[in-house]
């Protein structure tokens, strides 16, 4: 739909089209009428889907011409959100003179805030806690409050506004609309929602909208201990004009900017330890172009909207996969494409892969990780291409500057373009890091034919009967984990605490390195080689009742015999 079929006010609709909005998206085309009956609305909608003009049009829509206040108040959970609504509003707003945004956020001068809301401010955008802060002090007023929004409430929560948002919500006069913008629901929005909204209308756009859908997604496997020598081969390789790496801690930020800066990458560090204004910086510099990879938190890292991010990395996969699909939809943005490349280290790494695909219904397709010698191919072929497509606009000049070389110094045509290739990759070339990265073994099953008593060996899996575990759930996950065909499983026993299996000896630590760490039934387990002496064993079977034994055809071999002890239990490989 677009922007000319909803029915908005010239003023409106002018400053859209200046913006370059022609079609509406899906939240704002169903949101902005139902905003407009005066009803409260939830919008359940992903990051990068329009949200802050689904509520910003409607909102400076409802205000009035009269002086009354603030109006209209926006709760956003970063200042930088704030920062973005409100300047996005401003740009909504222009042709009204009568709306007057205003942001207010942590981090910044008080005075200067509290003036701005003196200047007449009628829309007012605000992190909770500074809102709070300004109505305790009673700079902020908000007795003609008409309309209150939560934009990102699942993150607000997530941050712990849970009992600002709250106050607020008591604070402000009953006769109001209220609308949510969440793009999860858990329970304590919902009860959010059951406790301050009225009747409300949801709003949910469908997953086939999604942004990701955009978005070229990848995945590396890659030795663990070797992530930061991949990335720095990986920013040399695709050589992204703007680009953001995900880390799961602020820790392993600053590690990781430490190291690329010192190899020369424009990089810098985002995360929430940082102060306001450092961040400020740093979002200047990455707007600018001045530095061209950041590096962040997701919550750092939370709706920051920068347009032109061509890659996003994930250095560490998300521990949830609502934040994979936060992370990469920092590039892809109002339909453009992108590139997301997630870096995985060990078995079960890939295993979340895949459930992570499911869930976001998208492919995240395999690829291996470039080597040092396609790295200068590239860049080779790159300068080739210049130089070739340069030949067509020659400058008058040129033949006489060679003409002077090749006779007064006394080069040859070969060897002055020898030096020109030189000056202008050479320095690049030089400084490409030398690394050995191995080749994550594929698994290839070592184990033909039979599963016999010499070639066997037995693992134990942390979970037995009192997990209500049963032999199908083991045997089910054993296949899912490894990718092996069930029949190369032998033997399972469930006791009480635990169970074990017969293995193929051969691929024994390929499957405690799939299983561990794995869920069975729900819990998730350690798995490692069975170290148990038959005596012990025999001692809790009789305590626990009998062992089952699911594989009817006998396949039996007691490998408990086995002392153990030749494998070492490894979390990754490489
Ligand atoms: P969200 O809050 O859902 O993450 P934003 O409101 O920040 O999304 O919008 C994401 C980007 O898309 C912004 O740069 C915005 O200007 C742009 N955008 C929003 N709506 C449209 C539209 N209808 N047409 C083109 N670009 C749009
Ligand atoms: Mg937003």
């Amino acid at each position: 739909m677009e922007f000319k079929e909803l029915a908005l006010t010239d003023e409106v609709l002018r400053a859209v089209e200046e913006m370059g909005f022609v079609e509406a998206t899906e939240i704002q085309a169903k949101s902005i009428p139902l905003i407009q009956t005066g009803a409260d609305v939830i919008g359940k909608s992903n990051t990068g889907t329009g949200k802050t003009a689904a509520f910003g049009i409607p909102a400076i829509e409802s205000i009035s011409r009269e002086k009354n206040g603030v109006e209209v108040l926006i709760l956003c959970p970063t200042r930088e959100l704030a920062m973005q609504a409100c300047e996005e509003i401003k740009k909504f707003s222009k042709y009204m003179n009568w709306v007057k945004p205003c942001a207010v956020y942590g981090g910044a001068n008080m005075e200067r805030q509290i003036m701005d809301i003196k200047r007449g401010a009628n829309i007012v955008v605000g992190t909770p806690g500074r809102v709070m802060d300004h109505m305790r002090r009673r700079t902020l007023k908000l007795q003609n409050l008409k309309m209150i929004i939560l934009d990102e409430a699942d993150e607000m929560l997530n941050m712990g506004f849970r009992e600002d948002i709250e106050s607020i919500l008591e604070e402000v006069p009953e006769e109001r609309q209220t609308i949510l913008f969440s793009a999860t629901m858990p329970p304590a929005i919902m009860a959010i929602t059951n406790q301050y909204q009225k009747d409300p209308q949801l709003i949910k756009i469908d997953q086939k909208y999604r942004t990701v859908d955009t978005i070229e997604q990848y995945y590396f496997e890659i030795p663990s201990g070797m992530k930061m020598e991949a990335m720095q081969y990986l920013l040399l390789a695709y050589e992204p004009k703007a680009s953001m790496i995900f880390c799961n801690t602020k820790k392993m930020v600053d590690d990781l900017t430490e190291i690329l800066s010192s190899k020369g990458f424009k990089v810098a560090g985002l995360h929430g330890d940082m102060k306001q204004s450092q961040r400020s910086y740093v979002m200047d510099k990455f707007k600018s172009g001045k530095i061209n990879v950041l590096i962040a938190t997701d919550v750092a890292a939370r709706g920051i909207d920068v347009s032109g991010i061509d890659v996003v990395f994930n250095f560490d996969l998300p521990q949830d996969n609502e934040y994979y699909i936060h992370r990469i939809g920092r590039t892809g943005r109002a339909g453009k494409s992108g590139t997301a490349y997630t870096l995985i280290s060990n078995r079960k790494q890939i295993y979340d892969l895949k459930a992570l695909s499911k869930y976001i219904k998208a492919e995240i397709k395999e690829k291996e990780l470039p080597e040092k010698t396609d790295i200068v191919n590239n860049k080779i072929s790159k300068v080739v291409n210049k130089i070739i497509s340069s030949s067509q606009q020659p400058l008058r000049d040129e033949t006489e500057i060679i003409f002077s070389i090749l006779t007064a110094e006394g080069y040859s045509a070969e060897e002055i373009a020898k030096f020109l290739i030189n000056l202008r990759i050479g320095k690049e070339l030089r400084n490409i890091p030398e690394f050995e990265i191995p080749k994550v073994k594929k698994y290839t099953s070592k184990n033909t034919g039979k599963l016999t008593k010499a070639k066997s060996a037995k693992i134990e899996i942390s979970a037995g009967k009192s997990n209500r575990i049963a032999p199908n759930f083991i045997l089910g996950a054993l296949v899912e984990a490894t990718g092996m065909p069930g029949k190369s499983f032998g033997k399972i026993e469930i006791f009480d605490k635990y169970s074990t299996v017969e293995v193929p000896q051969a691929d024994l630590e390929f499957i405690i390195d799939a299983m561990d760490n794995t869920k069975v039934n729900g819990k998730r387990v350690t798995v490692k080689l069975c170290e148990r002496k038959s005596a012990e064993k025999s001692k809790e079977k009789s305590r626990f009742g009998r062992t089952r034994d699911h594989h009817e055809g006998g396949r039996r071999g007691d490998s408990s015999r086995r002392k153990g002890g030749a494998v070492k239990k490894r979390k990754s490989r490489g």
